[in-house]
């Protein structure tokens, strides 16, 4: 399997739009250098739309993926 790593702008910005442009993590809501994080993660056949990302800042992406670091290249 070969599927593109690449999300599709329109529903990257879908994401960003649902989340009002913030991240989305409880007690961060940073405005910027946001990224799109993959709720089911790619690897394990997540897709790229607006409803299995969940936008967080980079800070916050960072964090994630160091304290769930099975997948450290999944974004
Ligand atoms: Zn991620
Ligand atoms: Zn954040």
């Amino acid at each position: 399997m070969n599927r593109s790593r690449h999300i599709p702008e329109a529903e990257r910005r879908l994401a960003m739009v649902r989340a009002s442009f913030r991240c989305q993590e409880p007690d961060c809501g940073n405005r910027h250098a946001l990224e799109a994080h993959h709720v089911i993660p790619f690897a394990e056949g997540g897709p790229h739309i607006a409803e299995n990302l969940r936008v967080v800042c980079w800070r916050c992406h960072d964090l994630w993926h160091r304290s769930h670091a099975s997948k450290p290249d999944e974004s």
